[in-house]
């Protein structure tokens, strides 16, 4: 039986890592989770899943369910998280999933690392901010990181057995978003509700719009280069709208592989919780209705892909500000202060305003990210 502690049991990966440990009771079990917000839904799932030890948002929370559960461990807020990710920590045998959103995921996903806990990770700014940290905490503590991502769980695939010195280079798909019909003068007005409606992908408000910019793509490139330890020149983007292939490599005899199949997040989670093994599971890929297409970045039309190649090229703490810059923006457009084309102007702003940090640590990372959300936040009238 595998054991599993959730960060972030409540969001769009949790919610169907969650379905997964529904389906195969015998096979799974979750021992610890962190909740949202949602005091109703957090007992419903408490109920459920009967887990040892829980994190909530506030000490407020914390009492409410000490009271109501002798038994369970309940810790809460960030320290809180880090207490969860480390939980039975002299256990081998559990592998920590983190599905929180936010560059605060990296402080949990490095302790849990410490104490050589494996790690499957859906948390996208861990790697962008602190690729370079994670990456050789994980190889000095000998711990693997599987991603769940489904473009770099495709790349992982489509890595197994080869050298990385035969990569000619990783082509990783993008969709395109929901407003990927749109020319930009019609982004200039278009809704919350019009952004957060994606073709293929069932997916968080947050990466919805980023998947919509493209921002997203860039983070995945980002984490491509720390996870298979590839030089960005190596690592391109391309716009497949049908989201079937999930991400290619092309090899230096200029033979392809790639990895297909349905848009459903369950089966990268499945494949990276499982450590890499096939387990059954039902939803085959229709060939005879699949249909795959094929079109050029284009990098005037996404500005945010650009800036975040640049941004990771220049390393340092500027995949930082990349990162927090682009959560308060689109944070600003989900509660309607920002118009649309607005996030980039502010993340284009932040980037020239950076300045390069002496030595690069979570510490460092954590502080200018929040002085750098602190500052936008403050000019749109807005609190932490
Ligand atoms: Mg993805």
């Amino acid at each position: 039986m595998k054991k599993w502690i959730i960060l972030g049991a409540t969001g769009s990966i949790g919610t169907q890592t969650l379905d997964i440990v529904r389906k195969y009771p015998d096979e799974y079990n979750v021992i610890a989770f962190s909740l949202g917000r949602d005091l109703e839904k957090n007992i419903k799932l408490i109920e459920e899943f009967s887990p040892l030890a829980v994190c909530v948002r506030t000490e407020e929370t914390k009492e409410i369910l000490k009271e109501k559960y002798q038994n369970l461990i309940v810790y809460y807020g960030d320290e809180g998280l880090v207490n969860l990710a480390c939980f039975q920590k002299e256990d081998k045998e559990v592998l920590l999933v983190v599905s929180v959103v936010g560059f605060i995921g990296m402080i949990p996903t490095a302790k849990a690392i410490e104490i050589g806990r494996d790690i499957a990770l859906a948390n996208k700014e861990t790697l962008v901010v602190a690729g370079e940290i994670i990456m050789s905490l994980a190889k000095k503590h000998k711990v693997n990181i599987f991603p769940i991502d489904s473009e770099h769980s495709a790349i992982h695939q489509c890595l197994l057995g080869e050298n990385k010195e035969d990569i000619k280079k990783i082509i990783i798909t993008a969709s395109g978003g929901s407003f990927r019909n749109l020319s930009r003068e019609q982004l200039e007005n278009v809704s919350i509700s019009d952004a957060l409606n994606h073709p293929n992908w069932k997916m968080g408000a947050k990466i919805t719009i980023d998947s919509s910019t493209m921002m997203n793509k860039g983070f995945e490139v980002i984490e491509a280069h720390h996870l298979f330890d590839v030089p960005y020149e190596k690592i391109t983007t391309i716009i497949h709208k049908e989201s079937i292939i999930h991400s290619m490599v092309e090899f230096k005899d200029s033979s392809i592989k790639a990895q297909l199949g349905n848009a459903d997040m369950h089966i990268p989670i499945l494949y990276a919780l499982s450590g890499g093994k096939r387990v059954e599971y039902n939803n085959e890929l229709d060939l005879y209705r699949a249909k795959l297409s094929f079109n050029e970045m284009d990098f005037e039309r996404y500005p945010c892909l650009k800036m975040a190649y640049a941004a990771a090229q220049k390393g340092n703490i500027f995949p930082t500000i990349l990162n927090v810059s682009n959560d308060a923006a689109v944070n600003l457009f989900l509660e309607g202060k920002i118009k649309y084309l607005e996030i980039e102007k502010i993340i284009e702003e932040a980037l020239e305003e950076a300045i390069e940090v002496e030595e690069l640590t979570l510490d460092i990372i954590l502080s200018t990210g929040r002085d750098i959300q602190e500052k936008i936040y403050k000019k749109y009238g807005r609190g932490l």
